[in-house]
């Protein structure tokens, strides 16, 4: 039984290093504003829908995106798209 959960927490490890969750903005390197931790699950949004019109942005008839935080699920949020650090 252990031998099982050892297992299947080295693959889920050996998972999470082959794929970065780590992004960067103007060679900046994301980090959560909130709790300081650097993983994140990215997202986009279309900003141009009905709930958004109030805002009256020129810019926000577009996408933007989001990083949110995997530790504490806080979300920032981006006009350019964060590139994923390899
Ligand atoms: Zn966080």
């Amino acid at each position: 039984m252990t031998f099982f959960k050892k297992l299947g927490k080295g693959f889920k490890g050996a998972y999470q290093a082959l794929s970065s969750d780590e992004y960067e903005i103007k060679n900046v390197k994301a980090k959560c504003i909130h709790c300081g931790h650097n993983n994140f699950e990215r997202g986009e949004a279309q900003l141009n829908t009905a709930g958004m019109t109030f805002v009256n942005l020129d810019w926000a008839n577009e996408n933007a995106y989001l990083l949110s935080c995997k530790d504490c699920s806080y979300i920032m949020w981006f006009a350019e798209q964060p590139k994923k650090i390899v």
